[in-house]
């Protein structure tokens, strides 16, 4: 019988593990390289702005659901409010006419009417799958016997007509409008080359559940309520804790060390920290088979990005607070021309910025081998950060004019700035990208264990394809309902 746990990592995966190993009776001990808890779950004050760095929309906001049961079981959103958005984006095209994702499905179908009446078809065939999908709830902990049949049954017809919609990419799907704006306009809604339309489908279909909503506070503080659960239960955490090595002898894990040289002994080794290194550092590439190998040498992951976050010191709550717009003239960024920007503001949160004044973000794609060459010359380093951010401030100012004159702190985070915070692989902010190939490697899983290695399992976004913080959260929960399983005891979680 098994007794301790290690976990490496702190983020939201290895919080999760340690809060269901303590409910279910382990000694846990999470082991976390940097100082706070929550891993690309974060955020940082700079004079008197909090800027985020995460989290948009969670699924598992509405009561009742799945996801919902997880995050209370972790106490995430007790007592937090939460923000459901009208609209998740607008998409504006070159001559100011704008796509509007908005969350309700009713309005949405209102809204692809009468920029293409023509397409009415195609767009309540849209609708009509995005508030099915929506209330589609698979059960976290799946029933077995004929409860288990009944519920597959169920939901086989279901899961079949949306394979179709995990094989056919944005771009593909936006041919079925005639109308040329909306054709134009689809893919550029989530903009990243292959992405299934059952990502957008799931997304929009969560949201006009109201079931994916915005948590007061954002990032940092989910985090932090995590790690109070997890430290309430009686487990153990330690910071400025970098795992070298996981130690294993005779085929099984039996502990950490850590990079000063101390060892940590215990019967299971929970790795929720970055699958490269996890794999090829931590254990030297000792345990994998080829399919593993093609996963980290094929699979695309999520691109690396730049945050910019402006602190101003204006109200910009009347205005759409995610918008995706295109440039005048075509900017050079990291050695890449780019032609459409995004920015968000926050002003829903009032945690996030003194009142009457504003954050403003946005988020740009880049190259991770770019920005790590560059780091090595920190002048330099240094001045191209300043330059992306007068890039974005010079087409905030285009848009808001006056507000560089408000602008009270600019913050730049690049890909180098997302590996030394958090570990992940080239700076991938969300492990590996969602594409039409990948698509049902999401529903079936990864494995969270690795060949010819006993006590030991995975957990977090690097099992997870497409990543994001319910599927972290979960992996934590599955890893431990493995271990309970395989130690014959009956898997427990309740809720604070
Ligand atoms: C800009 C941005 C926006 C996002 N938006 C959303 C959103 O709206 N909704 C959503 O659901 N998700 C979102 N995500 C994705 C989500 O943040 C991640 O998928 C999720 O947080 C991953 O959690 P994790 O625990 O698996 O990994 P991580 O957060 O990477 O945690 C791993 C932890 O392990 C630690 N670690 C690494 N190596 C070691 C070592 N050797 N020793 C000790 N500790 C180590 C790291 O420091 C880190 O704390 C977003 C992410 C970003 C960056």
């Amino acid at each position: 019988m098994a007794e301790s746990i290690v976990i490496i990592g702190a983020g939201i995966a290895g919080l999760s593990t340690g809060c269901y190993g303590r409910m279910n009776g382990y000694d846990t001990h999470v082991f976390e390289m940097h100082n706070a808890p929550g891993g690309l779950c974060t955020s940082w004050n700079r004079n008197g702005y909090v800027f985020d760095g995460c989290v948009h929309w969670l699924l598992g906001t509405k009561a009742g659901t799945s996801f919902n049961r997880v995050w209370m079981e972790l106490g995430a959103l007790q007592g937090r409010k939460v923000v459901d958005h009208e609209e998740f984006l607008r998409v504006e095209g070159p001559e100011g006419k704008a796509l509007v994702l908005y969350s309700d499905a009713g309005r949405f179908e209102e809204h692809l009417k009468s920029l293409s009446p023509k397409d009415a078809r195609v767009i309540e065939e849209l609708t009509k799958n995005i508030r099915r999908f929506g209330k589609l709830d698979p059960p976290i902990d799946k029933p077995g016997g004929l409860e288990g049949f009944s519920m597959l049954f169920k939901m086989a017809p279901m899961m079949m007509g949306f394979k179709k919609w995990a094989k056919t990419s944005l771009q593909d799907y936006s041919r079925n409008f005639t109308d040329p704006f909306l054709r134009s306009i689809f893919p550029l809604t989530f903009d990243v080359l292959k992405f299934p339309v059952l990502g957008m489908i799931s997304t929009l279909g969560w949201m006009n559940e109201r079931n994916a909503g915005y948590p007061i506070g954002g990032s940092l503080e989910m985090a932090k309520a995590i790690e109070k659960r997890y430290l309430d239960l009686g487990g153990e955490i330690s910071y400025r804790s970098r795992v070298e090595k996981i130690l294993v002898e005779d085929g099984k894990a039996t502990g950490v060390r850590l990079a000063d040289g101390t060892e940590h002994k215990a019967d299971i080794v929970v790795s929720a920290a970055d699958g490269h290194a996890t794999i090829f550092d931590m254990l030297d590439g000792a345990f994998i088979n080829d399919t593993i190998r093609g996963y980290y040498r094929n699979m695309p992951l999520f691109p690396p990005i730049i945050q910019v976050s402006l602190g101003v010191k204006r109200d910009l709550s009347p205005e759409p607070h995610s918008v995706s717009f295109p440039l005048e003239y075509p900017v050079r960024i990291a050695g890449r021309s780019i032609s459409r920007m995004s920015y968000k503001h926050f002003c829903y949160d009032p945690t996030m910025a003194p009142a009457g004044k504003s954050v403003i973000t946005t988020i740009i794609e880049t190259d991770y081998e770019y920005w790590k060459a560059l780091h090595d010359d920190e002048e330099m380093y240094r001045e191209e950060k300043e330059r992306v951010g007068s890039i974005f401030t010079a087409e905030m100012e285009k848009r808001f004019p006056g507000i560089r004159e408000d602008i009270e702190t600019v913050d730049v985070a690049t890909p180098v700035t997302y590996v030394r915070y958090t570990g992940n692989w080239k700076g991938s902010f969300e492990g590996w990208l969602l594409t039409t190939e990948n698509s049902t490697l999401m529903i079936k899983g990864m494995p969270n264990t690795l060949p010819g290695l006993e006590n030991f399992y995975m957990a977090g976004q690097w099992i997870k394809p497409g990543g994001g913080l319910p599927p972290s959260a979960l992996s934590g929960r599955e890893t431990v309902q493995a271990i309970c399983k395989k130690y014959g005891s009956k898997f427990q979680a309740d809720m604070p």
